[in-house]
């Protein structure tokens, strides 16, 4: 009950017409010189690298965190709703809040490597791209008892050198079909759910931020906003929301 009051909380409209392409078909073209070297890699596995999962299934996904700025509230409305995310988390950030990072574990969410700060992996050489991913799994791993299993590089960019790490730390690269713009100044709940709208369908990873910390001030507040009404599309579609554990991923590395 209480889960279907918070999620009728707000006016639902029900699920609209879904359509368009793969909003991470950019960030793979952005990689694509490097992952042109990996021969028929791009076509075996893009649809689980850019995040298509069960049919019956939309992963939620959340990036720059923890912060205990914003992500308390997003625990606090996700508890609400009974639904479980993956936080793709920075390794600076994680390392100030340890307590928020055994929180959001203890609450069933799982978490996953960003990086360890938020600068693009393109600007970086193998050894350092390594230490960004490794420094994270192992604070991660060390804080939560728990090994992460998916990894998204900032901004989305799978250089050579960030399969390559990855694979190394059997971790596998995750990036998104569906986006909310969720970063940007003008982003509101309305416009972020009309941006992921024709990208919501079974399958699908939704990407928001549950921290300002590299985007506009405040800017969280619109993901956070968006929520409710998320979760009720997806009930009304018939789909269930959750974390990429449960998404039906193939294993990369
Ligand atoms: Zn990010």
């Amino acid at each position: 009950m209480r889960r279907q009051e918070a999620r009728r909380g707000r006016a639902g409209t029900g699920l609209a017409t879904v359509g368009g392409g793969l909003v991470a078909a950019s960030a793979l073209l952005y990689g694509l010189p490097s992952l042109a070297t990996f021969r028929g890699l791009r076509t075996a596995v893009a649809p689980a690298l850019a995040g298509v999962g069960r049919a019956d299934h939309v992963a939620l996904t959340f990036d720059d965190g923890p912060d205990p700025a914003s992500t308390p509230s997003f625990l606090e409305v996700l508890d609400e709703l009974d639904v479980r995310a993956t936080f793709f988390v920075l390794g600076g950030m994680a390392q100030r809040s340890p307590g928020l990072v055994r929180e959001m574990a203890a609450a069933g969410h799982e978490l996953a490597v960003h990086g360890w700060d938020h600068r693009p992996m393109l600007l970086r050489g193998p050894m350092s791209t390594y230490d960004q991913l490794a420094r994270t799994r192992d604070l991660l791993a060390e804080t939560t008892g728990r090994a992460p299993r998916y990894v998204r590089p900032p901004h989305g960019v799978l250089s050579s050198g960030v399969l390559a790490a990855s694979h190394r730390l059997g971790l596998t690269p995750v990036l998104w079909t569906a986006w909310g713009r969720d970063w940007t100044a003008t982003a509101t709940a309305s416009n972020v759910l009309a941006t992921i709208e024709p990208d919501l369908r079974g399958g699908a990873t939704v990407l928001l931020h549950d921290s300002d910390c590299t985007s506009a001030p405040g800017a969280w507040r619109s993901a956070l906003g968006a929520l409710p009404e998320l979760a009720a599309r997806c009930d009304d579609a018939g789909l269930q929301l959750g974390p990429l554990a449960e998404h039906g991923l193939r294993p990369y590395a």
